[in-house]
């Protein structure tokens, strides 16, 4: 393949789909593919096995998530309803906390 200096991974698409629908392609599955902290042993070894599976390479630790990625703000939030920790605590979360 040529050099997709500008659309990435979205190059597969060629012209198609519109620019806008890529761009944002492109946003989510850059993230999908990084690698997240594992709620259990705490390194950087997360990775997406499938739409909504979490897989720790280190530990073997395999949760469920978000379906682009480990953890979504609706998941935090009912987390929260439910009074289960989610693990780590986004500032958001604190702020909440404080506040009440
Ligand atoms: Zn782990």
């Amino acid at each position: 393949m040529g050099r997709t200096k500008k659309v990435g991974r979205a190059g597969r698409f060629g012209a198609r789909c519109g620019a806008s629908s890529r761009k944002r392609l492109i946003a989510v599955e850059q993230k999908a593919k990084l690698h997240y902290e594992c709620p259990t042993c705490l390194s950087r070894t997360v990775r997406k096995q499938s739409v909504g599976i979490w897989r720790c390479h280190r530990c073997g630790y395999t949760y469920a998530g978000g379906a682009f990625t480990p953890t979504t703000k609706l998941g935090v939030n009912s987390r929260r309803v439910k009074g289960l920790s989610s693990g780590v605590k986004s500032s958001e979360e604190k702020e909440v906390e404080e506040a009440t």
